[in-house]
């Protein structure tokens, strides 16, 4: 095997590694984790830094969330295979394609077209067809797709938008940052019941914020 083979195998596995030390012990998120390589949604400055547990920027100003960050919230969500799960905050489109892996179909949305136009080419190469990427304000969900089995937002809002608790399903789970964008928020799966929403706090995070309207890209 050369060194290169070597190395691979080795960031490969430290990589994973890393990810159950911080608590990622459900096996079919690390299966998904495992076959998507970060290192293909990373570009310039940063792309030797992709198997680093860290976020890292992208264009428009905005981060991909860190792997381990990815991996508890994607084993919050607990996806089944016939789910149809809503992203909102595609950024460079690496929780999408390892939701894609999990998941039926997906959607995935972004305010900003400079981020999801080069998503949407990533994603012809690498073989994924279950996601659909949306340019739009997704703090309004995507009504024409609704009723969706998961909800994953990766940016933060001051509460659990109402018309995304709408789009789920009953029985469904939504797993979205909430707090202030300038402090430490608060990690919320909210599972909707028969009665009403069920909500847990998971864990401190820090994301960008959930802003309105469409991105001056
Ligand atoms: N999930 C991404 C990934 O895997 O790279 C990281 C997402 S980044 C932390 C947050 C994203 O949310 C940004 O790309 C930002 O443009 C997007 N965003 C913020 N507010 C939004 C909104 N109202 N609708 C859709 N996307 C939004």
């Amino acid at each position: 095997m050369s060194d290169e083979a070597t190395s691979d195998a080795e960031r490969k596995m430290q990589f994973l590694y890393g990810l159950r030390s911080k608590g990622v012990m459900d096996q079919r998120v690390l299966t998904a984790m495992e076959k998507v390589d970060r290192g293909a949604f990373i570009t310039g400055t940063f792309a030797g830094r992709a198997y680093d547990d860290m976020p890292l920027p992208i264009a428009c100003g905005q981060t991909i969330s860190q792997p381990s960050v990815v991996g508890l919230m994607t084993q919050a969500l607990d996806v089944q295979p016939r789910n149809k799960v809503l992203e909102v905050g595609t950024g460079s489109g690496y929780q999408a394609a390892v939701l894609s892996h999990l998941a039926r179909r997906v959607y995935s949305i972004d305010r900003h077209a400079r981020l999801t136009r080069p998503v949407r080419k990533l994603f012809q190469d690498l073989d994924i067809h279950n996601v659909t990427v949306v340019t739009g304000d997704g703090s309004h969900g995507l009504p024409e797709q609704a009723p969706f089995d998961r909800i994953l937002v990766t940016a933060a809002a001051e509460d659990p938008p109402g018309p995304l608790l709408a789009q789920l399903r009953e029985g469904g789970i939504m797993v979205v940052p909430v707090g202030q964008s300038d402090a430490v928020q608060s990690l919320i799966k909210v599972t909707k019941t028969p009665q009403g929403f069920d909500y847990e706090e998971l864990m401190p995070v820090r994301f960008v914020p959930l802003l309105e309207g469409l991105g001056q890209d």
